[in-house]
């Protein structure tokens, strides 16, 4: 065997162990019974340890430095640049700091929903004082070239940098502001009461799987069920599986969630297995991986045209609710945009001051510039300002997020990041494809996901995401895709 062959065989086997765990965590979060639970954390812990294991094994090390000096081929190079990037991150994390995080992030968890549930913020206080601790010494164990936050962000946006982020979301904001403000100002309102009828949830199943499957989800490699927190989990080549919950008095919460977790599937379908375990049959970055969810949810799912050919499959499944509804006022309640306190409730255009706002705020936790304790003063004072809200209470505050209880500093700009990539990939695809308003009317979605699959999903980690964007749109990530699609859809409805 070549020094190739045993460094990817070994490098696939701790994937192959990785989705292990995946499947017992799908589990643990669908069906698991409740006294399973402990026995479950001892199973996932377990595997934790032996992934992490294989992963950084000293033999890896050395084969990397074999492979490395000796002649590689296109695809050999990538896959061998990111096992160094993984096996580099985990070796200088050592091995003391991977397990006080583990464990202070378990109990922190556990800590912040009853902390949410009691709005009690001193109660959760001193976890995050631990956590963002113990998150400075990992970037400074991980290294950094400008900022320790690009040390977090780089686990989850591969190759993008604080200083990038921050200008892009700079002037987004800067356009953003005065568009929420003009709709604010409008005297237009949808009629809400439309989404808030009896939605029967056996036909919100019906509904929502039926959209999956006509976009493209396929149900032979995948399967959707009910949970608490929806997530999709891509388990491996042939299985991946999307998750919803459902309120039979609003509509929008499956169905919008199962369009968004389908696009995450779509993605994790499209993904080449001959490369399973390997950079170029991985997801590119999460921000790319919710660009995916994004397109499906909002660019396709929440477009007048959509409608025309959803609108009379939702009137058939729920007469009673949808009935007497015309599909414009229909569609006007789906893009109501106003400002509010919770980020995942938020609508398409202040969700990313949302996401601003913790992006601000972590960093200057980072730094040591915002001291842990005067975090519920400086989030509420940044909602004032940005949102035009008064912050009641810390549930409806800082301890909204489960993110930070769980150590996820960095990983909140993912989501704009999303719906930026999502906003410039719908723009080439216009572009590329053609007539895609009217594709989207006739329910024909085979030509936009083959696109997909061409340029972003079959590319794998081949390139950052930025790198990707750049590439198959023709130009680096802008905000202009997102703010003229917004402005598009918002100024008819709103008449700015
Ligand atoms: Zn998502």
């Amino acid at each position: 065997m070549t020094p190739y062959d045993e460094l990817t065989t070994r490098v696939r086997e701790a994937a192959v162990l990785g989705s292990c765990a995946g499947l017992l965590g799908w589990d643990e979060r669908t069906f698991l019974p409740p006294a399973g639970a402990e026995h479950r954390a001892a199973q996932l812990s377990l595997l934790a340890r032996l992934v992490h294991e294989q992963s950084t094994a000293p033999r890896i090390g050395e084969l990397l430095g074999q492979v490395e000096a000796g002649p590689l081929d296109g695809e050999q190079t990538c896959v061998v640049r990111e096992v160094r990037r993984g096996y580099d991150r985990a070796v200088k994390v050592p091995a003391r700091l991977v397990e006080e995080l583990a464990k202070v992030t378990t109990l922190a968890q556990q800590a912040w929903v009853a902390a949410r549930q009691k709005k009690d913020w001193p109660a959760f206080r001193p976890w995050l004082e631990k956590i963002v601790a113990l998150k400075r010494e990992e970037a400074d164990a991980v290294g950094y070239r400008e900022s320790p936050y690009d040390a977090l962000l780089d686990e989850y946006e591969p190759g993008a940098t604080a200083r990038e982020i921050t200008e892009v979301f700079r002037k987004l904001r800067e356009q953003l502001t005065p568009l929420i403000e003009a709709i604010a100002g409008s005297t237009r309102r949808p009629r809400k009461d439309i989404l808030t009828r009896d939605y029967p949830v056996e036909k919100q199943k019906d509904l929502g799987t039926t959209v999956a499957r006509a976009i493209g989800f396929d149900f032979d490699a995948g399967r959707l069920d009910t949970t608490t927190h929806p997530f999709c989990s891509g388990i491996g080549p042939g299985d991946c599986r999307i998750t919803t919950r459902y309120n039979s008095r609003f509509l929008n919460e499956s169905f919008f969630g199962i369009l968004h977790e389908a696009g995450h599937g779509l993605y994790e379908q499209g993904l080449n297995p001959a490369f399973y375990g390997l950079a170029p049959g991985t997801y590119c970055s999460l921000g790319l991986h919710e660009s995916q969810s994004r397109f499906w949810e909002n660019q396709v799912g929440r477009s007048r045209p959509f409608w025309d050919w959803c609108f009379p499959l939702a009137q058939e499944r729920f007469p009673a609710a949808l009935g007497d509804v015309a599909p414009d006022d229909f569609y006007f309640a789906i893009n109501e945009v106003t400002p509010s306190f919770i980020r995942v409730e938020a609508d398409e255009a202040t969700y990313n001051l949302h996401i601003i706002l913790r992006f601000e705020l972590e960093q200057a936790l980072m730094t040591g510039d915002l001291p842990v304790a005067d975090v519920p003063a400086a989030w509420n004072e940044k909602v004032e300002k940005s949102l035009g809200l008064t912050v009641a209470d810390d549930a409806l505050g800082c301890l909204q997020d489960i993110h930070w209880s769980g150590g996820g500093i960095g990983y909140f700009p993912t989501y704009t990041l999303g719906n930026l990539y999502s906003a410039q990939l719908m723009e080439a695809i216009r572009r590329d494809v053609g007539d895609v308003d009217g594709r989207l009317g006739r329910g024909e979605f085979t030509d936009v996901l083959a696109w997909l699959r061409d340029k972003v999903h079959h590319a794998g980690r081949r390139e950052s995401a930025g790198a990707l964007c750049e590439r198959v749109t023709g130009r680096p990530l802008s905000p202009e895709p997102l703010l003229g699609y917004l402005r598009a859809k918002y100024t008819p409805l709103y008449a700015l």
